[in-house]
């Protein structure tokens, strides 16, 4: 009889300790919270997956993070506001200022426009934690549903130390970009996401998180736009060079109220003849109009980056015709359209020279 209540004890003993040492593992394993906004990666037929039934997709979540989560909004990325940008990238602010202790955060997204959102992100996110941006191409109601691995690999990195301080993260099909470089490039295929010729910062391997590079561009704790006392973006147009294009949608946008206008424009720069009226009638009324290319990649130089010297017919075309606008012509460096959009609208909310906002085009 003692016997047995000495080998019961023990038992119980052994199970308490075993309990004692999972609890305080658990308690060691880093904070990670999800900001769900919607997306493909929650819309289930019928009724879209939740905040937390997105965390149960991923019953093996606990073995690296203690997880939580909250619904800022369930809708498709398309019907975010720009107002709701600003006030994710404030409740972010306020998540990190208001709680040391949180790892990181994973905001859920639709991919068809997460790229704009999470630069947004990148620009206005002001700490060295990670933020990382994760969605799915494939729905909770297809076969080969690929949401609940995107979200575990986004609560992996968001918890890795070496993801601090590269700005906003977008992590999708086991790699991982940076939000200032990636673009959706393929409307279905799930390997959509790319940073072009810049290649992936780093990838969600089953051992562990591995970075290659690091992100040179000013973002988040090093951004200097700060959202307080901002309520609403200005209006920024994108409009496309193309063979033909005329002056009418330009004026358009500039009599409607945009205070910048991003051409994508052709090559290095080139816009169609027909649009200078338009881009000149703009730009005498304030607009700043940035110049970017329509081909995914390379660069649009700063007039400052050609040698002032430079006989006029050795420069190119396209820095000639903006040496002639006035002074609201910015270059628009490595970003495409999309992105020079973003950060013409933060710019705008801090400064309208056009000196600092050519600046900001060179160091973000
Ligand atoms: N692919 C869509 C998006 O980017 C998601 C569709 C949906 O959630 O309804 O938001």
């Amino acid at each position: 009889m003692t016997r047995r209540l000495i080998g019961r004890s023990c038992a119980f003993a052994l199970v308490a300790l075993t309990l004692h040492a999972v609890v305080s593992i658990a308690a060691d394993l880093p904070r990670v919270r999800l900001v769900a906004t919607g997306g493909t990666i929650s819309n289930r037929a019928g009724s879209r997956l939740t905040a937390d039934e997105l965390l149960l997709a991923v019953p093996s979540l606990s073995r690296y993070v203690r997880a939580e989560a909250e619904q800022f909004a369930n809708v498709a990325s398309s019907q975010v506001t720009l107002d709701q940008w600003l006030q994710l990238a404030r409740h972010i602010n306020d998540l990190y200022q208001k709680d040391p202790a949180l790892s990181g955060i994973v905001v859920t997204s639709g991919t068809d426009t997460l790229e704009e959102l999470a630069y947004f992100l990148d620009l206005t996110v002001r700490d060295v934690r990670p933020v990382v941006v994760v969605g799915s191409m494939r729905n909770p109601s297809t076969l080969g549903y690929e949401g609940a691995a995107n979200l575990l690999e986004g609560f992996r990195v968001a918890a890795e130390p070496a993801a601090r301080n590269k700005g906003v993260l977008v992590v999708l099909n086991d790699e991982i970009n940076s939000a200032r470089e990636v673009t959706k490039t393929d409307a279905l295929r799930l390997h959509t996401f790319q940073s072009r010729g810049y290649g992936v910062l780093g990838v969600v391997d089953p051992d562990r998180v591995v970075f290659y590079r690091d992100v040179v561009k000013r973002h988040t704790a090093k951004s200097e736009f700060d959202l307080a006392g901002v309520t609403t973006l200005p209006r920024v147009d994108i409009i496309l060079v193309y063979q033909g294009a005329t002056s009418d949608l330009v004026k358009c946008a500039a009599d409607a109220g945009a205070k910048g206008i991003v051409l994508a424009a052709a090559g290095a720069g080139a816009t169609a003849p027909g649009q200078s009226e338009g881009i000149d009638y703009a730009a005498s009324k304030g607009v700043f109009i940035v110049t970017t290319t329509r081909t995914g990649s390379g660069r649009i130089a700063a007039d400052r980056a050609q040698p002032a010297s430079m006989a006029a017919e050795d420069a190119p075309a396209a820095v000639l015709q903006r040496r002639q606008r006035n002074s609201s012509s910015i270059a628009g460096e490595d970003l495409t359209p999309l992105k020079a959009r973003v950060l013409l609208m933060v710019a705008l909310t801090k400064t309208q020279d056009p000196a600092t906002i050519q600046r900001f085009f060179t160091e973000y």
